[in-house]
């Protein structure tokens, strides 16, 4: 099974023994719900791997709701990030500033500055015209800029196109043949100190072999930049672990990535950060919905329910597969697909799929849903986004409100010559 947090007792699908049909009575559908004690167990198991000789940087854009970055927080985890919008969510759930690492392309003077004055711990420097950016930001402010650049090795991550983010055709990252002589001219700049190196190859990693060809070339450069007198402190290494989807997929053991960054990089002696994202979050969540209908013609049965592509994108967004277990466990099945209510042919959760046979009226769960399931939703075909419920022991607690139709239309304004 993709997850062991999801599953049926007595034919009710549960977790932590709650059955799902109590919470979907309580906050309707469509409705996210998250696990905790998942997530905190695999920050753990994770820091285990690592015998608590690193720092996880929870990149926050999987699933950024301050319940949970609160809860990742008060265990120690840091956060990484991707904006100022996330800088704040971040900063207002409580976590601390010296554990932010700030990501990304195209970052604005505003967001550098922003992140400058709180003091997070790094920034992650994604062009040559960055380093010349943030030097005057931090000249600005006064404030000397605490930086690794962002690596980007040219090795292919194996995933798909839309997560790929190591190689020369992608947006990410900087030259690592240009590397050495940007670190050379980092050193003379006054109001930039390079202290670590980052990289990050993609996302949903499946295989060990991405990985160990990048951090290969990650311990290269730091020999060099050492070499070259850079008073290295820290190597980022990224985020990427896969997860399983499928009850087929096997996705790398976080033990043996361990060991194999050790064997790459464990003879610098640097500090070892991460920055995972689907890992910690992706098999805690779940979305519910409600079949609403069902129709049929001679070649497909069409299973029409209240979950759209605004809801959760990925399956149209990057073809993939999320396991879909009604909450009422039934045993027989039809060939179908599940397709949500937006007027958009690739609005589906599945398709031709081999799925339980379910009828109107019956609710059902995509698994797997935790990571960048929320944090993508949007408002298409004006749909309000769902609500979001955390499991916490054996108690449950909305995190989110359902959006409300009224917020989202009053945000427009028609201008009094019409
Ligand atoms: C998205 C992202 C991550 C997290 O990726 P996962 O596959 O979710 O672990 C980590 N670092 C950076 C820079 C990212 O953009």
């Amino acid at each position: 099974m993709p997850t062991t947090v999801f599953n049926y007792k007595d034919g009710k699908l549960t977790t932590n023994d709650i059955q799902l049909e109590e919470l979907v009575k309580q906050y309707s559908t469509p409705l996210y719900v998250y696990n905790n004690d998942h997530i905190i167990d695999n920050y753990n198991q994770f820091m285990k791997a690592f015998d608590n000789k690193c720092t996880v940087h929870y990149a926050m854009k999987a699933n950024s709701n301050q319940a949970i970055l609160k809860s990742l927080a008060v265990v120690g985890c840091g956060m990484d990030i991707v904006s100022g919008g996330e800088l704040n969510r971040a900063l207002s759930a409580g976590v601390d500033a010296k554990k932010i690492i700030f990501s990304g392309v195209a970052k604005t003077d505003d967001e550098l500055s922003d992140a400058l004055n709180v003091g997070i711990l790094q920034i992650n420097i994604e062009s040559e015209a960055e380093i010349y950016q943030l030097n005057n930001v931090a000249k600005k402010l006064g404030k000397v800029a605490p930086v690794a650049l962002r690596i980007n090795p040219n090795v292919d991550a194996g995933t798909h196109d839309k997560i790929s983010t190591g190689k020369k055709t992608d947006k990410f990252g900087i030259d690592i043949d240009l590397a050495i002589s940007l670190y050379d001219k980092m050193i003379t700049m006054k109001n930039i100190d390079p202290q670590g190196i980052s990289i990050h190859i993609g996302s949903q990693l499946m295989s060990a072999e991405p990985f160990v060809a990048s951090y290969k070339k990650v311990a290269e450069l730091a020999e060099k930049l050492i070499k070259n007198n850079i008073n290295l402190k820290r190597l980022d290494l990224g985020g990427g672990l896969g997860i399983c989807y499928k009850t087929s997929d096997s996705a790398p053991d976080v033990n043996e990535y361990a060991k194999m960054v050790f064997d790459t990089v464990g003879h610098l002696n640097l500090d070892l950060h991460f920055e995972p994202g689907r890992w910690l979050v992706g098999n805690a969540g779940a979305l519910i919905g409600k079949v609403e209908n069902i129709k049929s013609n001679d070649l497909k049965t069409f299973i029409l329910c209240d979950v759209g592509m605004n809801d959760l994108v990925r399956p149209t967004l990057y073809n993939s597969y999320h396991h879909i277990l009604p909450l009422n466990e039934i045993n027989e099945y039809i060939n179908a697909d599940l397709v949500g209510p937006v007027c958009e042919s690739g609005d589906y959760l599945c398709k031709n799929r081999k799925i339980a046979k379910m009828s109107k009226g019956d609710y059902f769960a995509v698994l797997s849903a935790g990571a960048y399931g929320m944090t993508m939703a949007n408002n298409y075909n004006s749909r309000v986004n769902p609500a979001e419920v955390l499991v916490v022991g054996n108690k449950s607690y909305l995190i989110r409100k359902r959006q409300n139709i009224d917020e989202i239309i009053s945000r427009d304004i028609i201008p009094p010559v019409i």
